[in-house]
């Protein structure tokens, strides 16, 4: 299956320079996409290298046309989107997917998974977006217990209508993470305050961390923070061996998330990774 993976990767790159140009979508195209229905969730897993637990399952947007035979990337789509006012159309496309695929991901495994899913700041400033996702997961009978959403960190946290509907969806019962940590504004002391449920480190923390100092002091007091805090964290973007060694020390505390894992992958896909690595 690694093989198969590595050689997927090789045709991967072949292939996405043809398909992921860097030109974003105009408003026509995304348009076209989101009522083609082809808004798709990929997914990459959060693992707990210690007990071997898949903890929770990441959904990452792709526009996907089976005709053109293309798979979009964010970078194309979501900027564009949330600019045009068309970012509530494709993360609720998005959500009913993953929501009603996730009951049949997760029966796969046999120990409790949250299903993550990444916002963009401004939909926090919709004060309707907790009763939006609600609903939906009333309708996939799903709890907000089983969802954690990821805001990144770039966000203007004086915003009070943000804090606000953040405090709410806590309340409501929905975990928070706290995308990208280390890339933004937020620093250790605004931790504490904040309604978060999880922290993730940034890939650039990650990369050749064992043999960076810098980066080794910072995510040794996170995690230490964490732990204190009763915060789960989580290393992103972990793509070489040596990170993973590093990394390991922490294992029991510490959950993982890269490349080297397991790449995002569509349903199908994901849940044959999920039987190898429960193998
Ligand atoms: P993110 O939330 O920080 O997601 C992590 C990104 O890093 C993903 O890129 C993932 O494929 C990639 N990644 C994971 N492991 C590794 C690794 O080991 N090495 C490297 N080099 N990359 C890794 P992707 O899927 O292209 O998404 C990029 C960004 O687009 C996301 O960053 C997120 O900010 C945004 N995005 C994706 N889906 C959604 C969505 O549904 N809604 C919103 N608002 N934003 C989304
Ligand atoms: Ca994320
Ligand atoms: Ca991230
Ligand atoms: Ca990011």
């Amino acid at each position: 299956l690694s093989e198969v993976d590595r050689l997927l990767h090789k045709l991967e790159s072949f292939i996405s320079p043809l398909n992921n140009t860097e030109v974003p979508l105009n408003e026509s195209e995304l348009l076209h996409a989101i009522s083609h229905n082809q808004v798709t969730p990929f997914y990459q897993p959060k693992v707990n290298r210690a007990t071997k637990q898949v903890t929770s399952i990441e959904v990452l947007a792709r526009i996907v046309s089976e005709d053109e035979g293309t798979t979009l990337l964010p970078h194309r789509f979501i900027g564009p989107a949330e600019d045009l006012d068309l970012i509530n159309l494709i993360t609720f496309q998005l959500f009913e997917k993953a929501t009603e695929e996730f009951k049949s991901i997760r029966s796969e495994l046999c120990h409790p998974a949250r299903l993550a899913f990444n916002l963009s700041p401004s939909q926090l400033n919709d004060p309707s977006c907790p009763d939006k996702l609600a609903l939906i997961l009333e309708l996939n009978r799903l709890t907000p217990q089983d969802i954690i959403l990821e805001i990144t960190e770039h966000l203007p946290l004086e915003s009070n209508t943000q804090l606000e509907t953040m405090n709410r969806l806590r309340i409501r019962g929905f975990e928070i993470s706290l995308d990208d940590f280390g890339t933004g504004f937020t620093n250790l002391h605004q931790l504490k305050s904040l309604p978060f449920t999880e922290i993730k480190i940034d890939r650039s923390l990650i990369t050749h961390v064992e043999s960076d100092r810098f980066s080794q002091v910072i995510i040794d007091s996170l995690v230490d923070i964490a732990q204190n805090e009763r915060l789960s964290i989580v290393a992103e973007g972990v793509e070489r061996i040596e990170e993973l060694q590093y990394l390991d020390r922490y294992k029991h505390n510490l959950l993982m998330q890269g490349f080297l894992i397991c790449r995002p992958k569509p349903k199908q896909e994901f849940i044959r990774w999920i039987h190898s690595w429960l193998r």
